[in-house]
C-alpha cells in the first residue's frame, strides 16, 4: 500500500488522479490533499478519501472547512506554506505535483527535497528550475516520474535504454484548436474558441497554452531537464490524432514510440504504479478503427512561441524563467478578455526579447527574474 498526496487536487490532473486511486484501492491510499479555491469539490474529496493533512489556498476557506467538517483527525493548513507542508508530509510516499504555473515550484521542491517519489504534472517547475530540481533529487534520492503525456511516453520508451544512445526526441502536439485556422482568422479568436480543445480536456491555462502551442514550447524545455538532453536533440511534430505521445530516435536509426488512448489517466496511473503496471479500465486502443496517424511540421509563423521557446532553451536558463513568467501574465490577461488572441504571443515575444541573461543559482534568483518579467509584461500589456 502506497500513500499519496495530491497538490492541486481539484484541478484536472488532481481529479483524474483520484479516479485512478479510486479504482486501485488495494494499492493506494490518499494521505494529503492541497487545493486552491474550489471549496465544494475539495470538501467532497476529503469526505470521500479521508486524508490526514489538507491545505486550502485561503485562510478563510481553511477556517470555514474546520467549522463545517469533522476535522478531529485531519491537520488543516493553508496558503503556499500549507501546500509545501502537504508535499513534505511524512506519511506520504508519492506526491502528485499538479498545481499550475510557477506556484507549483516550491511545493514540488519540498516534495523532491523530502525524497518522495514525485509524479510531476507541473511542467512549469521543470521549465524554470530544471537543474536545481535535479540536483535536489540527486541529494535526497527523490524519483521524478513525469505525468505529462509526452514525457511519460519518452520515459516509457527510455525505460530500458541509455539516454546516451538517444539521437533525437520528438514531442508530438495535437495542434490545438487552431491547427487548421489561418493566421489571419486566428488573430481575434475568443477565449471560448481557444478553450475548446479538440482532443484533451484540461485546465484553462494549459488549454490556452495548447492554442498558442506554447504548451509544446514549455514541454521542450521540460524534456531537456527531465531527460538530460541537449536543445538540438529536441523537436516537435504536429500529430492531430494524439495517439502517439512521443517518439525517440536511437543512434542506430530505430524509432521508439509510445501509443495510447488520449486519456490522462494512463500516464497518471503509470507514474503511480511505476515500475509496475496495473490494469486499465479504458477500452483497448483500436488502431484498425482509427486507421490513420498523421504528422505535420509546425508552422512557426503561425505559432511563433514554439520557436521562441527553442531560442530560450539555447540562450540560457534565465530565458526560460522569463518566457514562463511573460506567458503566465499574458495568458491570464487573455482569459480575462483584456487582450485579443494575437497579442498574447506578441507580448510574450517582446518580453523575452527584452530580457537580459541573469545567472540562475537559487530559487530566489528564479523568483526575482519571475517578478521583474511579470512587471515588465504588465507594462507591455498596458501600452497596448
Ligand atoms: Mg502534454
Amino acid at each position: 500500500m502506497k500513500n499519496i498526496s495530491i497538490l492541486g487536487s481539484t484541478g484536472s490532473i488532481g481529479c483524474n488522479t483520484l479516479e485512478v486511486v479510486d479504482k486501485l484501492p488495494q494499492r493506494f491510499r490518499v494521505t494529503g490533499l492541497a487545493a486552491g479555491r474550489n471549496f465544494e469539490l475539495f470538501c467532497h474529496q476529503v469526505k470521500r478519501f479521508s486524508p490526514q493533512i489538507v491545505s486550502l489556498e485561503r485562510l478563510d476557506d481553511a477556517k470555514r472547512f474546520e467549522q463545517i467538517c469533522d476535522t478531529e483527525n485531519i491537520r488543516v493548513v493553508f496558503g503556499p506554506e500549507g501546500a509545501e507542508e502537504v508535499a513534505r508530509f511524512e506519511e506520504s510516499d508519492i506526491v502528485v505535483s499538479s498545481i499550475t504555473g510557477i506556484d507549483g515550484l516550491k511545493p514540488t521542491l519540498a516534495a523532491v527535497q523530502s525524497g518522495k517519489k514525485v509524479a510531476l504534472a507541473n511542467k512549469e517547475s521543470m521549465v524554470v528550475a530544471g537543474p536545481l530540481i535535479q540536483a535536489e533529487a540527486a541529494k535526497s534520492g527523490a524519483e521524478i516520474i513525469p505525468v505529462d503525456s509526452e514525457h511519460s511516453g519518452i520515459f516509457q520508451c527510455l525505460a530500458k535504454e541509455r539516454t546516451s544512445e538517444v539521437k533525437k526526441v520528438i514531442l508530438t502536439a495535437s495542434g490545438g484548436p487552431f491547427f487548421k485556422t489561418s493566421a489571419e482568422e486566428m488573430r481575434n479568436k475568443t477565449v471560448g474558441e481557444a478553450l475548446s480543445h479538440p482532443r484533451w480536456k484540461m485546465g484553462d491555462k494549459v488549454t490556452i497554452d495548447s492554442a498558442t502551442l506554447m504548451n509544446k514550447g514549455l514541454e521542450l524545455i521540460e524534456a531537456r531537464w527531465l531527460f538530460g538532453l541537449k536543445p538540438e536533440q529536441l523537436a516537435v511534430l504536429i500529430h492531430p490524432q494524439s495517439i502517439v505521445h512521443s517518439l525517440v530516435e536511437m543512434r542506430d536509426g530505430s524509432v521508439l514510440a509510445q501509443l495510447s488512448q488520449t486519456d490522462m489517466k494512463i500516464p497518471i496511473q503509470y507514474a503511480l504504479t511505476y515500475p509496475e503496471r496495473a490494469d486499465s479500465s479504458l477500452p483497448s486502443l483500436d488502431l484498425g478503427r482509427i486507421r490513420s496517424l498523421e504528422f505535420y511540421e509546425v508552422d512557426e509563423t503561425k505559432f511563433p512561441l514554439i520557436a521562441l521557446a527553442q531560442e530560450a532553451l539555447e540562450r540560457g536558463e534565465s530565458y526560460s524563467v522569463a518566457l514562463n513568467a511573460a506567458n503566465e501574465v499574458a495568458v491570464e490577461a487573455f482569459l480575462k478578455e483584456e487582450i485579443p488572441f494575437h497579442v498574447l504571443s506578441e507580448v510574450v515575444t517582446e518580453a523575452v526579447d527584452n530580457h537580459h541573461d541573469v545567472y540562475v543559482e537559487t530559487v530566489d534568483n528564479i523568483f526575482e527574474i519571475d517578478r521583474v518579467t511579470r512587471a515588465h509584461t504588465r507594462d507591455l500589456l498596458e501600452q497596448r
